[in-house]
């Protein structure tokens, strides 16, 4: 279902309107968790005003380890769902087991399946009965076939709506947290018909990285971006070194604009 033999042209989900694998490039952004209300409501607009239209932040964190900070859960949700009455954007938000499915439904509007669960058949069948757009990452050691078996996994339980993310893959390289695989996109768009949108923060691990890891990725043929934006990323209870300030996502967004058409 997810290769071209099955349907020749491209794919176009569309999440309440905004259409992701158009001619317009999609961008989601905001923390990396959803820490407070104001937190959340900040970069809220603050993403709003640069031109992103989904709002992103982790209810449940899938975390290396225990005693990190795991997510505010439900209560995550609520301030998601505040801020989209707020601002008017889309939520998307990671679930990391049938529970968290069940929780997420009535607040979110798309599901994201994180590079940890890229394989968690029980999971990618649970998203392919909710029928929710669902934002599919690449998991830091998955094939690109095993990547799209995934997507497999979610679309024949009829589910249509997948989106794929590249967010980097394990190699011996250490200066960047995960290496970029930008070849996934062209190759992903010459087997697939799916939308593939590009991850650079988790890609770099380095705040520095993001902006020109966003040109390649958009140079690259893209159908967007996924970034992590903090209003005070010195303060984040994760990933702090890889999250833009507001006013560094302000200037990707400019650049970025320059290369494609922003929705
Ligand atoms: C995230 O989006 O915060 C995340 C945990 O990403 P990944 O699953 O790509 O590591
Ligand atoms: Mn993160």
């Amino acid at each position: 279902l997810a290769g071209k033999t099955f349907q020749p042209e491209p794919s176009v989900v569309n999440v309440n309107g905004v259409k992701i694998g158009g001619k317009e490039l999609v961008i989601m952004a905001g923390p990396c968790a959803v820490e407070s209300r104001e937190q959340i409501l900040e970069a809220a607009q603050a993403v709003k005003r640069s031109g992103a239209q989904f709002l992103r932040g982790g209810a449940f964190k899938p975390r290396t380890s225990p005693y990190a900070f795991q997510g505010l859960e439900e209560e995550g949700l609520k301030l998601l769902k505040e801020a989209k009455d707020a601002t008017g954007l889309q939520i998307i938000t990671e679930v990391t087991s049938d529970k968290a499915v069940e929780v997420s439904i009535p607040y979110v509007d798309m599901f994201q399946v994180g590079a940890r669960n890229v394989q968690n058949f029980q999971l990618l069948k649970e998203i392919g009965k909710s029928m929710k757009p669902v934002l599919l990452k690449r998991g830091s050691a998955t094939t690109i076939d095993e990547w799209l078996n995934a997507a497999e996994y979610i679309m024949s339980e009829g589910n249509y709506n997948v989106v794929l993310c590249e967010r980097g893959i394990r190699t011996f390289e250490t200066a960047t947290r995960n290496t970029l695989d930008l070849s996934a996109v062209p190759v992903v768009k010459n087997m697939s018909h799916l939308p593939i949108i590009v991850d650079p923060s988790h890609a770099a691990g380095k705040s520095k990285y993001v902006i020109p890891l966003s040109r390649a990725a958009i140079a690259a043929g893209a159908d967007g971006l996924i970034v992590e934006v903090h209003p005070n990323p010195m303060c984040a209870l994760s990933d702090a070194a890889q999250q833009l300030k507001p006013t560094e996502f302000d200037s990707l967004c400019e650049d970025i604009s320059k290369l494609a058409p922003i929705l």
